[in-house]
């Protein structure tokens, strides 16, 4: 992927090395914040038992860290310059979501977060949250190197913000509070997807006008949606698969919808909400 000597956004804000033991979230409390909160496909768990994690910051920023702020910036830079276009044409007015880089724990508008949740956005704050060390999990627990499979990453969560801008998540949100269990797992599926749908649109923006992509990119990011997939992690975690609780879509439905944002770039014709053929 090509990223180096663009503009980097400044709206990424570096608190790695900042971790400390926040308040321990539990009970309602922790409820609701599990509805606030848009997960990469983490454990969410790890929201709610901030206590469980040992921090370990090392304090220095390594030039390897360096690197990973400026790749974030200039990815979340892309997004703001897709987006802002996107609403244009929309007759909207896209407001920019910060980014913050963390390590160990991170005081969030929606509670206390450890690393172990994934990147994750907060609605209530309108910030994306991401410890880089996800990016190193991502090639090796999940087998998915690259770079381009770590914006694909950055490119679902600011998808979650546009959701979150557009009404949908409020919406969803609401609805999911009236329904059952299986219910509302469908739509969190739902919404995944259609995160998943507009981070290829941005995609399909981003190559069109800033030629961002190598050879095998696309690859890349088709693994990472395969490799976090609700049916992947699971199968992984349990040696089985149980579609009644998945929340993010199995991995052939993330890798398909990406897919249909990146071809078509037509954020229309991402509705996960209306359609029988996820
Ligand atoms: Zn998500």
């Amino acid at each position: 992927m090509h990223w180096r000597g663009r503009r980097g956004s400044q709206n990424v804000e570096d608190r790695r090395g900042m971790g400390g033991r926040g308040v321990a979230i539990g009970g309602v409390g922790g409820i609701i914040v599990l509805l606030l909160i848009i997960v990469m496909g983490g454990d969410p768990s790890a929201v709610l038992n901030p206590g469980n994690t040992s921090i370990t910051n090392s304090g220095a920023t390594t030039a390897a860290q360096d690197d990973a702020y400026k790749f974030v910036s200039v990815v979340l830079a892309d997004t703001e310059d897709v987006w802002r276009q996107q609403f244009r044409e929309m007759g909207r007015t896209y407001n920019e979501p910060k980014l913050v880089l963390f390590s160990g724990y991170v005081q969030t508008g929606c509670g206390t977060a450890s690393s172990d949740v994934g990147p994750f956005y907060c609605s209530n704050d309108e910030t994306v949250y991401i410890d880089t060390s996800f990016f190193t999990q991502l090639s090796k627990r999940f087998g998915a190197p690259g770079d381009f499979a770590q914006a694909y990453v950055i490119a679902h969560e600011v998808g979650h913000h546009v959701q979150n801008l557009l009404g949908i998540l409020d919406a969803v949100h609401a609805k999911q509070q009236r329904v059952g269990q299986s219910e509302a797992n469908e739509l969190s599926v739902r919404l995944e997807l259609q995160a998943d749908f507009l981070a290829g649109v941005w995609a399909h923006y981003a190559d069109k006008t800033l030629n961002v992509l190598d050879p095998g990119d696309l690859e890349e990011a088709l693994a990472a949606a395969t490799a976090i997939g609700d049916d992947k992690l699971q199968q992984e975690a349990q040696g089985r698969v149980v579609p009644d609780t998945f929340t993010h879509g199995t991995s052939a439905q993330r890798t398909r919808w990406f897919k249909l944002g990146y071809d078509t770039g037509d954020v229309q014709r991402g509705d996960t909400f209306n359609t029988s053929r996820l």
